[in-house]
């Protein structure tokens, strides 16, 4: 079945040489719709997969030096765009209320908004994500919407979520955005791929989407 496979590339690779070799080799026809996001500078669209971008900010035009707008995204050429990244909420402190005006944004300038949300060691589940879709979505038109789960202690770690927690986690998310299509992310890898994609309507690949032959066994 068709799924959705989003590579997170993070601030890798560190050159353009290096970020083309990546498109080259992912611009494959596959059965997935495969959504690459790299960063900023690099960002190149291609055949076969989709660009999207791995942040946009808040705002859409103004005095806020140094930041990139959904709509200029959409401009060259991102049809997805993802928000609120554990990475994004932790390390640069955005709240709920900030990933709610992106999400917005994104919508209002026709990119696709992935909102990402899990928990943190110590939160319970539920709780968690209960809140960060009811702040993330609020007054979203959630028609189509995706949703990327990320417990955050398998974000980059290796340890990947049981599939009965990922099963757990769908159902949830389901049950509270029946129009979502929900993704799994955190240490996906070739191994574990396919049968996280089985339980899923796809995965948000971090570290994994930038080893060419590991990625290219995933989607493949
Ligand atoms: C991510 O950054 O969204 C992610 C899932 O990373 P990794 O696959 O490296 O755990």
């Amino acid at each position: 079945m068709k799924k959705i496979i989003i590579a997170n590339f993070k601030m890798n690779p560190l050159t353009k040489k290096e970020a083309k070799n990546l498109f080259k080799a992912y611009d494959i026809k596959t059965k997935h719709t495969v959504v690459l996001c790299p960063p900023f500078p690099f960002l190149e669209k291609g055949k076969n997969y989709i660009l999207g971008a791995q942040n946009c900010f808040c705002r859409t035009e103004g005095p806020y030096t140094g930041a990139v707008s959904s709509k200029m995204l959409k401009d060259v050429g991102c049809e997805y765009i993802l928000v609120g990244h554990s990475e994004r909420r932790h390390i640069f402190g955005e709240t709920d209320k900030i990933i709610n005006h992106k999400v917005k944004l994104c919508i209002k300038n026709k990119v696709k908004p992935v909102l990402c949300i899990g928990e943190n060691v110590g939160e319970k589940k539920s709780e968690v994500i209960k809140r960060q879709l009811k702040e993330g979505l609020k007054d979203v038109e959630t028609k189509g919407i995706i949703i990327a789960y990320e417990p955050i202690f398998a974000i980059g770690t290796g340890k990947v979520c049981e599939i009965k927690e990922i099963i757990e986690s769908y159902n949830l998310i389901k049950k509270i955005v029946p129009d979502a299509k929900v993704l799994y992310g955190g240490s996906v890898n070739s191994l574990n791929a396919k049968e996280i994609l089985k339980v899923t309507d796809g995965i948000l690949v971090g570290g994994a989407s930038i080893k060419k032959e590991e990625f290219l066994k995933i989607i493949k």
